[in-house]
């Protein structure tokens, strides 16, 4: 049943499992397993030369992990996936699968903060360039391309400035050059399918909205097996020329008769294998308890999203709302064509008063959690400029969408009118706090 749909609500509960072949188990076990026994000398020999796909040892694969990968890759309507130990391990692994020192890559501006510094100082260290442009125009990625550029990396719809990156445009001229588009659709599951849209990669923390409930750290590659990388031989040479460190194998020949998944096969042998940040399968478990209903939750998180946009851009204290839902021009444009169903559970709004009030407003929240995440089924709220972003100058802290007066909230899936009433008392105590600024 699950092959014969392409609704996630169904493929959620339902791609890649059915039930447990050793104890026909419904709920997909945690197989807490380091090793798996070979049926014979050629059954280990055909696994570890990739004659066959199997279980060799839980640093490279498990059962349990297999599964979230299977139904996720059947979300994003992609060919398979490689779950990793963390959303930061997933971008990395996604950019130094196909880039290696002395090449680069060009990346939008508007980018995680972790990934930022990932990109802006360890990849610099290990020789990779990352040239980053401004996503407000596309043809800045094909200006900023060499002939040593091997990937384009952006975020779907990146806090705090919460615009929609131009996925289909970017990943066309792409497309053209033989340089494949990495997509982070953290913030925008199930209500954007990059690969739909030309992407060839999409990359997961899978610690936000797929696990959803603030348990367990997680991160996921999928293949869209929709890149030509044998027609880009010279542009891709590590999936198209020999590969020393699994005898020679020329990646996109080796596993052909598998599927078009030279991409992620490569990602697993060689880099999940040598680098080892592999998920561990009870974290597995837990992100597979919350991509089961992830289609729902995202909805509610969105509807909600909606309604707090809405009250605050209305209210007093407010001077100024950042959501997709309410953009004008280009920026809306781009949400239209990239998001369906919702505009996802992210909120920006400037606060009257500036730092001191953004200060007193998250001091009074009673619902809402003060934490540095996005995604859990709980509204959360953060003041960036004193706490994720306090160690920027005010200047990057502007070229980055931040200032004094700007509150980040993940909004939840609890009862709106309760959200909207913390919200309601605790600006009301900001700006008690402020009187002159108001
Ligand atoms: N990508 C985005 C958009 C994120 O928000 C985060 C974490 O906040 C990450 C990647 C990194 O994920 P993790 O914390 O699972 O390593």
């Amino acid at each position: 049943m699950a092959n014969e749909t392409n609704n996630p609500e169904t493929l959620a509960l339902h791609a890649g499992y059915r039930a447990d072949p050793a104890t026909n188990a419904v709920a997909v076990p945690i197989y807490q397993t380091t090793s798996y026994q070979f049926d014979s000398a050629e059954h280990a020999q055909k696994l570890f030369s990739l004659q066959e796909l199997g279980n060799i040892y839980t640093r490279i694969m498990n059962p349990t992990v297999d599964v979230l990968e299977k139904r996720v890759a059947a979300l994003e309507g992609g060919v398979a996936a490689l779950g990793v130990a963390s959303g930061q391990a997933a971008s990395a692994f996604a950019v130094q699968n196909i880039a290696h020192a002395g090449d680069n890559i060009v990346s939008s501006t508007n980018l995680y903060g972790g990934t930022w510094n990932l990109f802006a100082n360890t990849f610099k260290d290990q020789g990779i360039e990352v040239r980053f442009v401004d996503p407000a125009d596309p043809k800045a990625f094909r200006k900023a391309t060499d002939e040593r550029t091997r990937a384009y990396y952006a975020e779907t719809l990146p806090n705090p400035k919460l615009e929609v990156f131009p996925i289909a445009e970017v990943a066309a001229i792409g497309r053209e050059l033989g340089i494949p588009l990495i997509v982070d659709n953290t913030a925008a599951p199930v209500l954007c399918r990059p690969l739909d849209l030309g992407a060839a990669v999409v990359v997961y923390s899978t610690t936000k909205y797929i696990g959803g409930h603030g348990t367990s750290i997680g991160g996921l590659i999928v293949d869209g097996g929709n890149f030509p990388w044998e027609d880009f031989k010279d542009r891709q040479p590590y999936l198209n020329q020999p590969d020393p460190s699994y005898h020679g194998a020329v990646w996109t020949e080796a596993v052909k008769p598998l599927g078009p998944i030279a991409y992620i096969i490569k990602a697993r042998v060689t880099l999940l294998r040598d680098l080892g940040a592999a998920l561990s399968p009870f974290n597995a478990f837990q992100i597979i308890q919350g991509l089961e209903t992830l289609p729902l939750r995202i909805r509610e998180h969105s509807r909600n999203a909606a309604a707090v946009a809405e009250f605050l851009s209305k209210h007093a204290q407010v001077d100024g709302v950042i959501y997709p839902g309410l953009q004008e021009g280009t920026a809306r444009d781009r949400a239209a064509a990239a998001l369906k169903n919702g505009h996802g559970g992210l909120v920006g709004f400037h606060i009257k008063g500036g730092k001191a009030a953004g200060a007193a407003f998250i001091d009074a929240l009673r619902l809402f959690y003060h934490v540095a995440n996005i995604g859990d089924a709980r509204s959360l709220a953060i003041h960036p400029a004193t706490t994720t972003h306090s160690q920027l100058s005010v200047e990057e802290q502007h070229r980055t969408g931040v200032t004094d007066s700007y509150v980040r909230l993940s909004v939840g899936i609890e009862h709106i009118d309760d959200i909207l009433a913390d919200l309601s008392q605790a600006l009301a105590v900001a700006a008690k706090a402020v009187p002159a600024a108001a």
